[in-house]
């Protein structure tokens, strides 16, 4: 039997939908939401990540500026704009996009970003309150995850959840959130011996590698649900996710598309904390 095909594009379009309910809400009550995107360098993936950020926020109501620095910029001169974003009350979010010019060290600047506006939730703090289970915000790929199976109801107290990959914006989070939902987590990386006998034994299978079709049906368990977070360019220009999708669809209970599965989910909850910041500032908390 083929699996359920969890479509990210249409949850995000409800969840959008929701959002820029609440952004007009709070534009009647005197605030609307803002969110600073700082960009350093021409990196052209970064600069289409960026647009498609700031094209998603005017969609959903939320008032968004770009800051501009050119690749040689001081890194002084960001940690200025950081502060001065910092302190402007139409800004209720600010995110640097990563990766930064090898002259930076990234620690300092994400860290130079106010707490309560981290809607990447990068900064060391916000990574702490996650870990201890009082997160301020979510972060915003994993977060995407956890509405995904929580649309399709799919349960996670009490089940296995795999996931491959460790970086600290998808999978360390990923395992976070799903812990803290009562499932028992298992974490595999690149030094995973036999990472066949983990995928194989996962209700939950989230996969975050960077590996075009690294899982294949063999690794998964019938009725599984599997959540691909890979985004490859293969050769051909195509894009592929990590998770053999054509095999696998047909063992898995859930499974998500590439493209068209967790992408569009991402930028949906960096929408979702932006509002949720404005909210908290309107209602003084
Ligand atoms: P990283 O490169 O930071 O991390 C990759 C992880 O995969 C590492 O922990 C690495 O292990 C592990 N890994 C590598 N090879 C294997 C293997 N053969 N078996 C098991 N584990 C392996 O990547 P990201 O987490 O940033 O991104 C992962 C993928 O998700 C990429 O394709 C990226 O484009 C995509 N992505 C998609 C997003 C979306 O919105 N859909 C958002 C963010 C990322 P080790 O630590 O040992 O090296």
């Amino acid at each position: 039997m083929s699996a359920e095909i969890i479509d990210g594009k249409s949850i995000a379009k409800e969840v959008r939908s929701t959002l820029k309910t609440r952004a007009e809400n709070l534009i009647k009550k005197g605030v609307r939401p803002g969110l600073a995107v700082i960009i350093v360098g021409d990196d052209p993936a970064s600069s289409i990540y960026v647009n498609n950020k700031v094209k998603a926020c005017k969609e959903a109501s939320i008032h968004s500026e770009t800051h501009r620095f050119p690749e040689n910029v001081e890194q002084a001169d960001v940690l200025r704009c950081i502060h001065e974003l910092n302190e402007n009350p139409h800004i209720h979010g600010i995110l640097v996009q990563l990766p930064l010019p090898r002259h930076f060290e990234s620690g300092k600047v994400i860290t130079s970003i106010a707490i309560e506006k981290d809607v990447d939730s990068f900064h060391l703090y916000n990574v702490g309150a996650l870990v201890t289970g009082s997160a301020v915000f979510l972060p915003c790929t994993p977060y995407g995850v956890m509405i995904m199976l929580e649309k399709h109801g799919i349960p996670i107290e009490g089940q296995h959840a795999v996931i491959v990959g460790r970086s600290n914006i998808v999978g360390k989070p990923m395992s976070l959130m799903l812990l803290e939902k009562g499932a028992t987590v298992t974490i595999c990386t690149s030094k995973t011996r036999d990472l066949a006998s983990y995928t194989k034994s996962a209700d939950i299978l989230v996969v975050a590698v960077g590996k075009p079709r690294l899982i294949t049906a063999d690794m998964v368990k019938t009725g599984a649900a599997v959540i691909d977070v890979g985004i490859n360019r293969l050769a051909d220009g195509a894009l592929a996710g990590d998770v053999d999708f054509e095999s696998v669809k047909e063992k898995a209970g859930y499974i998500t598309p590439v493209p068209g599965g967790v992408g569009p989910m991402t930028i949906t909850m960096l929408l979702c904390n932006t509002i949720e910041a404005a909210e908290r500032t309107q209602a003084g908390i």
